[in-house]
């Protein structure tokens, strides 16, 4: 498949390269400007909450022929689009993609409702030819985690109160042994605090 090119855009926004194709997941305009960026041939989306689903920002990257794949709660909005529940699989010019679960189980808004209930948002697994990536989505630490392959570069998101606290974070990371870990999503971060707790083989790229 050639070098996969990787860019952190900013919050939970990530643009990979590969094989002259380019791939967005979650262009958010508050932390990046896309004008003038080049073309998306696929956006991901994880979720339609603003932070992800941000009209400012894939609007400017969108062409008549670029492909969407998007969780239940962003739905098939025209032909370009699909959408993928939680362990749904499909190929994209030979990438595996596959629809990972994404949700809290404790942290939940004034009103009392989760920020995430399950079931509706997605992370994803993308297979680069064995190569993968996961993009965690805004997730708490789950069970299924647990039941993911062997993964190469994942990102986690690490804030409250929609996500995980950096204890959660890091024993994520650490059941999760990625070879190389990003904290995305985030506020604020401490990088050397984190890196004294991940397990050593992990490498993180902050
Ligand atoms: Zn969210
Ligand atoms: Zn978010």
């Amino acid at each position: 498949m050639g070098e996969l090119q990787v860019e952190v855009l900013g919050h939970a926004s990530v643009r990979f390269g590969i094989g002259g194709k380019t791939i967005y997941a979650d262009p958010y305009s508050e932390v990046h400007d896309f004008a003038g960026n080049p073309a998306a041939d696929l956006i991901l989306i994880t979720h339609n909450h603003y932070d992800h689903y941000d009209e400012k920002a894939y609007g400017k990257i969108q062409t008549p022929q670029t492909k969407f794949i998007v969780s239940q709660n962003v739905g098939h909005v025209d032909g370009r689009y699909t959408v993928l529940a939680n362990d749904e699989y499909c190929f994209w010019e030979g990438i595996g993609i596959f629809a990972a679960e994404a949700y809290n189980i404790n942290r939940r808004n004034p009103q009392g409702e989760l920020f995430h209930p399950r079931g509706v948002g997605n992370g994803y697994v993308l297979d680069f030819d064995g190569f993968k990536v996961y993009l965690a989505g805004d997730t708490e630490p789950i069970p299924e985690m647990q039941d993911l392959p062997r993964i190469d570069l994942a990102f986690l998101p690490k804030n409250l109160p929609y996500t995980m606290t950096d204890e959660e974070f890091i024993k994520a990371a650490n059941q999760l042994k990625p070879k190389f870990l990003y904290a995305y999503h985030y506020f604020e971060i401490d990088v050397p605090a984190l890196r004294a707790k991940l397990d050593p083989s992990i490498a993180l790229l902050n």
